[in-house]
């Protein structure tokens, strides 16, 4: 049957300007694409990182050079396929979790059922979402959680001059959970493991990336003072990165665009669970397209930060919803049950 495949780049604008502790942006570049095959459309999203190296215009590429491949195999095959994917297109992860959102979206539109269907989730098991706060003056941080008084989590990105005036005007206004996101911002292990004890007086739920992923062993020294869990984000990509990083940290960020997807997300799931560390489940800024793919495997995680489409001046995508509790929920359409704009 008839095989196509589209790519095309949509610029996404931020609500507001988003800074974190090494930049700062207006909007995003993310590939969309759509693979169809035997009268059946699935679509997937990659949000290129610059802190991966990663970009729309090789993301692209790449996609394009795996076309062959993607015509020549049933989708049904879908584990063997990304595979293949995978070994093909080293360089550029965004891409390959592209392409397996996009086979997965498939796969439930091909067997009529919803992605969680498949995989034996209950979305009643998603813990609420974070609504992520970039770093801004604390005035403006206080701002953001009074509009989003419907989130039941806040994170915060620190690893910037003001991060204790941030907290206390974040405090001022709430008291719900609050988790802390440094994003490498803090360099060396004695400033970080103050600011951890002074953070652990004020309530707040865990640090993310306190440190340079690179600077391993000072994190394997903070992680054996630390009063708060330390989860890793910037430090990890794959399955293969956990081993090696477990000594450093309580739990692991989890996201498709580093992962290269669904499938290996879900790998990362159970091999922390194996090692005994907690599970949060990320994303980049993205569309409602590949923040529901996330929502489908978030009923197996400890801590949900689904927020990249809360963040958009203007989402293309349609089809999640946020309850009472503060749970991203998909839809009961069948695949990744959303539609494009
Ligand atoms: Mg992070």
């Amino acid at each position: 049957m008839a095989f196509k495949l589209h790519i095309e780049t949509r610029r996404l604008f931020l609500a507001h300007t988003w800074t974190i502790a090494r930049n700062s942006s207006d909007y995003k570049d993310n590939v969309f694409i759509a693979l169809e095959k035997d009268g059946i459309t699935g679509f997937g999203e990659a949000a290129p990182n610059v802190r991966y190296d990663e970009d729309a215009q090789r993301t692209t590429e790449r996609i394009q050079s795996v076309s062959a491949l993607l015509e020549q195999t049933d989708f049904f095959h879908y584990e063997n396929l990304i595979r293949r994917v995978r070994q093909q297109i080293t360089d550029q992860n965004c891409a390959v979790a592209a392409i397996d959102m996009a086979l997965m979206d498939w796969l439930g539109k091909a067997l009529n059922a919803p992605l969680y269907r498949i995989w034996g989730l209950d979305p009643a098991d998603t813990p609420p979402t974070s609504y992520s706060i970039g770093i801004d003056t604390p005035a403006n941080m206080q701002q953001r959680v009074r509009e989003r008084g419907e989130m039941a989590v806040y994170k915060i990105k620190l690893g910037s001059e003001n991060d204790r005036a941030i907290i206390e005007a974040i405090r001022a206004v709430t008291d719900k959970p609050v988790r802390v996101d440094a994003n490498e911002g803090w360099k060396d292990k004695h400033q970080a493991l103050e600011n951890i004890r002074w953070l652990a007086g004020h309530n707040i739920q865990f640090v993310e990336q306190p440190m340079p992923a690179a600077q391993h062993e000072d994190m394997v020294w903070l992680k054996e003072r630390s009063p708060l869990p330390l989860i890793a984000d910037e430090a990890l990509h794959t399955t293969a990165d956990i081993p090696r990083i477990a000594d450093g940290y309580h739990g692991i960020n989890i996201k498709l665009m580093k992962s290269t997807g669904l499938q290996e997300a879900r790998r990362m799931i159970h091999t922390a669970r194996a090692m005994d560390m907690r599970v949060m489940l990320g994303c980049m800024v993205e569309s409602s397209l590949a923040i529901s793919a996330g929502v489908h495997l978030a009923p197996l995680t400890d801590f949900v930060d689904l927020d990249g489409h809360m963040l958009l001046a203007d989402d293309p995508v349609r089809g999640l919803s946020l309850d009472k509790s503060g749970r991203i929920l998909p839809s009961d359409q069948p695949g990744l049950g959303v539609v494009m704009d």
